[in-house]
């Protein structure tokens, strides 16, 4: 059966002498496919078959056999992120994340959608490379059905308060009066309490700045999800911060791609 799909490239590995064997995730799900002599420097396809190519690929596919792309054409592929090797780490991990987060045969076009725009926001220096990378976690992670509940402490309902905990583990705000409770509650005296709770738990301090942004990232059209700044370099360290700690945890495994991007910075 031979058809075409549109479908942005998250991995490729070399395969025999001259082939590749691409990762594609497209609004239908993630897949592999071989393209054949993809390697070869005569190869039409040697471009198109690279990572954070976005093109519309002629798939073949058999029963039995993996499926092969015999040709296409690139729609947008993203040039920009190889001006730095930060950006090209920073999306290397973004699209390992999609491809962790996508299965195969099941509807994918928001992670899609979201990752294309990363990618994007990535390139052109929409916002700071922290700030994308946080908003991408938290969003992702809600399109996985991980969405936090961070309207209302956890414990007392109350909204709108002053300092809370990003309580990671359980997808929830603190407050943190509720937080000196729940150490009361284990008999500790109050100046540990913070160090006993956390010990258990992963708690991210939050001021209302850093609260607000997670609030918008997870409730906004996503095409909106890059639209603020965050004036107070705490603010954006915190948010970082609670983004990556809850993607990882709820994975429960970190990635090469993203100890490469660190080492960059
Ligand atoms: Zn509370």
């Amino acid at each position: 059966m031979l058809y075409t799909v549109d479908g942005l490239v998250l991995r490729v590995q070399n395969r025999g002498e001259n082939d590749r064997l691409i990762t594609l995730l497209t609004a239908n799900g993630r897949m592999n496919a071989v393209c054949h002599g993809a390697r070869s420097l005569k190869s039409k396809m040697a471009n198109l078959t690279q990572p954070f190519v976005y093109g519309n690929f002629e798939i073949n596919r058999r029963s039995g056999a993996l499926p092969w792309v015999r040709g296409g054409s690139p729609n947008e592929v993203f040039y920009g992120l190889r001006e730095s090797v930060e950006k090209v780490f920073l999306a290397t991990y973004i699209c390992d994340v999609a491809a962790d987060l996508s299965g195969e045969n099941t509807d994918c076009s928001e992670i899609l959608r979201l990752t294309l725009n990363t990618l994007y926001a990535i390139m052109t220096d929409m916002r700071p490379l922290p700030q994308i990378k946080a908003a991408f976690e938290l969003r992702a992670a809600a399109i996985s059905g991980y969405r936090p509940d961070v309207l209302h402490c956890e414990d007392c309902g109350a909204e709108g308060m002053e300092n809370t905990y990003f309580d990671v583990m359980n997808g929830a705000i603190v407050c943190s009066s509720c937080l000196e409770k729940r150490g009361a509650g284990l008999g500790k005296g109050y100046s540990s309490v913070y160090d006993d709770v956390r010990e258990r738990s992963v708690l991210v301090p939050l001021r209302p700045a850093s609260l607000s942004a997670i609030r918008f990232v997870l409730y906004s059209p996503q095409e909106k999800i890059y639209s603020f700044t965050l004036a107070e370099a705490e603010d954006l360290n915190t948010f970082s911060r609670a983004g990556e700690e809850y993607l990882l945890n709820h994975l429960g495994h970190g990635f090469d791609s993203l100890d490469l991007y660190y080492s960059m910075i």
